[in-house]
């Protein structure tokens, strides 16, 4: 697996998504519990948190390798566990000329 597979987007956007995303659902409560705090795996540092990516594949394609996906990071309850995902090309779209 290769390191552009793994990220193709850089970490300063991962970062402006991430803060992106906090700004925009900072009252959202977890929809199973209700709890508000939400957590997600850092790959960067405390000064620049970096949220990990993964890739929801949306269909199995064994004939061609790999299946289309969409990538995204993850948001998880802190209480119950609930995962959420946030689409990176859309919230991209949302970033471009768009300082906060
Ligand atoms: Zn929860």
């Amino acid at each position: 697996m290769s390191d552009k597979l793994e990220n193709p987007y850089g970490d300063q956007f991962l970062h402006d998504a991430l803060e992106y995303v906090a700004k925009k659902t900072s009252k959202a409560k977890c929809p199973f519990c209700g709890n508000p705090n939400w957590t997600y795996e850092n790959g960067g540092g405390l000064l620049m948190p970096v949220p990990k990516m993964a890739y929801i594949p949306m269909r199995y394609q064994p004939q061609t390798g790999q299946a289309a996906s969409i990538p995204v990071f993850t948001l998880t309850c802190t209480e119950c566990g609930f995962v959420r995902h946030h689409n990176l090309p859309m919230i991209m779209t949302k970033l471009d000329g768009n300082d906060g």
